[in-house]
């Protein structure tokens, strides 16, 4: 793993204006690091400001406050606008609806061909082996080339999706809940052909689910968010193992267990309430109004993402 990180996000903020007096903080002051080769898993309920962080990386969104360095440079800096194309080839983006993600009116040679298009000079029998090649790699074949995404099922929608994900060779894919929308009988097919190209590609991903258990199987880190800020930030086995924040405690006692004798003895943390709105939110933590250890600083003080060790940030009063 090289020293360098790949990507850094650095104090990123993203707020909609929703009228005069309501502006919506979907994501607040937001940090981490990316390494080349390694998969970030970034976590939360729905709502929490995971997705918009990763639109932020791949310039869907332009960020309020902050940046976001891709091998060093801004990517929002006027000067990188002439690297643009190159940083569009290398950043791509698993969409998590593989029915709204894919153009219905398109063929799949042109939905996974259209990035080798704009970034190649190559003759049609070229595109078509390197579609012919693309569609192998994630379980499809030539056959489906001049097919329409409406005749694929689900979890082959999501192939093509990843197919042309993968066409413009990138280094860094941001996998928006790639499997929530599959069958689960198909979300394991998906994981464990995200694994395998990433290991055969060479790949960095950043990986958003709402699942701590899916984010487990692939993680090399897990950053957990609750209303658009980092609460806990851990190499992945730590955080498993020592969940520091009340949030990731809860979230990771609603994981399922399948052996029946710890399932017995496991302790679910039922958490009160809604997470509530991020329009105009108080400048106290986040989580006050559900966690079950609050006190009296809670309410009026906002806590830091403290380092706790080299491997575990967590921003919670108690610590
Ligand atoms: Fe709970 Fe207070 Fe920690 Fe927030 S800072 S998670 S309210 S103990």
């Amino acid at each position: 793993m090289n020293n360098q990180p790949l990507v850094q996000v650095k104090n990123l903020s993203k707020y909609f204006q929703i009228n005069k007096k309501e502006i919506l903080k979907a994501v607040e002051d937001v940090s981490f690091d990316i390494y080349e080769g390694e998969t970030v898993g970034l976590v939360g309920e729905s709502g929490c400001g995971k997705s918009t962080t990763g639109r932020c990386l791949v310039k869907l969104y332009e960020p309020t406050k902050g940046e976001v360095l891709y091998q060093g440079k801004n990517v929002f800096d006027d000067n990188f606008s002439k690297n643009k194309l190159q940083y569009c080839k290398n950043i791509q983006m698993i969409f998590q609806n593989p029915y709204s993600s894919l153009n219905p009116r398109m063929t799949v040679k042109d939905i996974v061909g259209e990035g080798i298009r704009i970034h190649e000079n190559v003759t049609e029998n070229e595109l078509d082996e390197r579609i012919e090649d693309l569609l192998k790699s994630v379980g499809l074949n030539k056959e489906h080339m001049s097919r329409f995404s409406h005749e694929f099922s689900g979890g082959q929608r999501q192939r093509i999706g990843i197919a042309r994900a993968l066409s413009v060779n990138p280094k860094f894919i941001v996998c928006d809940e790639p499997i929530s929308a599959l069958d689960v009988s198909i979300q394991a097919q998906v994981l464990n052909m995200l694994k395998r190209l990433q290991k055969e590609r060479n790949l960095t991903y950043l990986f958003i689910a709402h699942d701590l258990s899916v984010v487990k199987y692939l993680s090399d880190k897990v950053i957990v968010m609750y209303l658009g800020m980092i609460v806990e930030q851990a190499e992945s086995v730590e955080l498993y193992r020592n969940p520091l924040h009340p949030y990731t405690q809860a979230l990771l006692s609603a994981i399922p267990e399948a052996d029946p004798n710890i399932a017995k003895t496991k302790e679910r943390i039922r958490l009160k309430g809604e997470i509530p709105s991020p329009i105009n939110p108080k400048e106290c933590c986040r989580f006050v109004e559900r966690c079950m250890y609050v006190k009296k600083i809670c309410h009026e003080e906002m806590p830091d993402l403290k380092t706790i060790d080299s491997k575990h940030k967590v921003a919670c009063h108690l610590y």
